[in-house]
């Protein structure tokens, strides 16, 4: 029997294994994906949010615990759990060592809109260098990997974990880490979250997934069903709005389309449904999502102008782009009469002052609804430019209550020997909302300390057993 079995083959998971393994305790890893899909929404993410009292390494400025803090108040609106919270953020400032010492590799941010030196540590490589190195270091360790190994069920009795199945095969530990994601690929559980909107339509049908086919959200589903403790609601989910292009699963980052706050955006009559100038992109982009997820037919349209080029990382696949309003509405599908009236009246609501897009400047609108507070620019310099969106979920927030151990809870009561990491959890953290970075920052200390746990469980187990034979 292993002492530590571990679900999920991402970062959260990775991180459980490595911290349960270096404690000593034998550790078996299930990963639903094949190998060469392992590594699930992780391989996607390029950073990690990541607290700093003064400049380090790739760090620049300070970003101290409150201003994090802070930061976290703001995009959750209260909806987290402050002990937590600051757990997670006060651990950032600790772990780059013990991922180095593990393979991960650090770069210099990117500059422009994408710049978030002061924030965030961006991977070299990005998030599959990191789940390829963590995956390297847990083979060298003697962690036993199984690829194509989906956990369909588990077993738990009174709150313990005997077991988990793949399928027909038992498989049973001192202890596990529930680090298997949300259930974002579930399309089936997100249609019944969403429901039916005020249209008719099932706003769900439209949703694109950013990242894994495989976190389909089954021992979610099963815990909860078995009175497992939970937070967050299944509407709740991280979604930006992406190129409308994109595939169904996997687009990753290049489907992003960064230029929403130089311009505007509308939905399919034509018309504007939010201030695109509130905050700065990678404080808003996660909103931006379900904004579009609520239009009729689940579909926007950002439009710029020729002034604002180069000011945004250009997004990789190309707009369209027509010398007048006129052509880009049609090339849009978008009615020719109804975009310019938006547009016209835009233009005369706006209050140009000095622009710059690195501050929150004082380009405002006034006596439009809804305004748009910063960066508004007249749109009058051709060519004109339009990217469609479509909502792209990255991950659920739906997750299982825990406390700073990562025990899953029961009835308020902790699992002794069952623990749970990253995105499974997150929603303690992130009840609703996002700032970049959030969830490798969550997976990374919660994957440690449930490693941990896990290890101190079974290797306690251990303990009593061989005193008693
Ligand atoms: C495009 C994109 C970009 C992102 N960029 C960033 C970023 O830059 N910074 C950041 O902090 N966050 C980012 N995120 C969010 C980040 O990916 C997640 O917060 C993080 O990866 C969650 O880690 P995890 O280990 O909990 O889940 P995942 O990495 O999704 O891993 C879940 C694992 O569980 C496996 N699994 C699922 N069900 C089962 C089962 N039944 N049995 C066995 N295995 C199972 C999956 O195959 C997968 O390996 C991004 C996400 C996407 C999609």
């Amino acid at each position: 029997m292993f002492d530590v079995l571990v679900i999920g083959g991402g970062n959260a998971a990775l991180c459980a294994a490595l911290m349960a393994k270096e404690a000593g305790a034998s550790v078996l890893l299930l990963e639903s994906a094949p190998k060469e899909w392992r590594g699930g929404n992780s391989i996607h993410t390029r950073n990690m949010r990541s607290m700093h009292d003064g400049p380090e390494d790739v760090m620049s400025d300070a970003y101290p615990e409150e201003e994090y803090w802070q930061d976290v108040l703001k995009v959750t609106g209260g909806i987290t759990d402050e002990a937590l919270a600051r757990l997670t953020i006060k651990a950032t400032a600790n772990c780059r060592g013990w991922m180095q010492k593990h393979g991960v590799r650090f770069q210099a941010p990117l500059s422009g809109t994408l710049n978030l030196s002061k924030t965030n540590a961006f991977f070299m490589g990005g998030g599959k260098a990191l789940v390829n190195a963590y995956f390297r270091s847990a083979e060298k360790l003697g962690v036993e990997i199984r690829y194509n190994a989906t956990v369909t069920s588990l077993d738990i009795k009174d709150g313990k974990f005997l077991a988990a199945y793949v399928g027909d095969e038992r498989i049973e530990a001192r202890a596990c880490v529930l680090a298997a994601g949300g259930f974002e690929s579930n399309r089936e559980w997100l249609k019944e979250a969403w429901g039916v909107n005020e249209f008719g339509e099932a706003p769900a049908d439209n949703f694109l997934i950013r990242g894994t086919r495989f976190n389909k959200g089954v021992l979610l589903k099963q815990l909860i069903d078995m009175g497992a403790d939970s937070v967050s609601d299944a509407t709740q989910a991280h979604m930006v709005a992406i190129d409308a292009r994109a595939p169904l699963y996997d687009g990753g980052i290049c489907t992003r389309v960064d230029c929403v706050s130089f311009g505007i955006v509308v939905n399919k009559n034509a018309q504007r449904f939010s201030d695109e100038g509130e905050d700065f992109w990678p404080k808003r982009y996660a909103f931006w999502g379900r904004l579009v997820a609520q239009q009729p037919g689940q579909i926007g349209y950002s439009i710029i102008d020729s002034k604002v080029l180069g000011r945004f990382m250009p997004p990789v696949f190309p707009g369209d782009k027509a010398d007048s309003l006129e052509d880009l509405a049609d090339m849009l599908g978008l009615d020719r009469e109804a975009l310019l009236k938006t547009v016209r009246e835009y233009n005369a609501a706006c209050k140009v002052g000095t622009f710059d897009h690195t501050i929150m400047d004082d380009c405002h609108t006034e006596g439009i609804e809804p305004a748009k507070t910063h960066w508004a620019l007249p749109i009058d310099t051709g060519p004109f430019y339009g990217y469609i969106l479509r909502p792209g979920v990255t991950f659920t927030y739906l997750g299982l209550k825990t406390t700073e151990k990562a025990n899953v809870h029961f009835g308020g009561k902790p699992s002794d020997n069952l623990f749970v990491a990253g995105e499974m959890m997150a929603g303690n953290v992130l009840g609703k909302g996002y700032a970049a970075g959030i969830g490798m920052a969550i997976g990374t200390v919660f994957g440690r300390i449930a490693g941990t746990q896990a290890a101190q469980c079974a290797l306690s187990h251990q303990d009593t057993q061989n005193a008693a034979a």
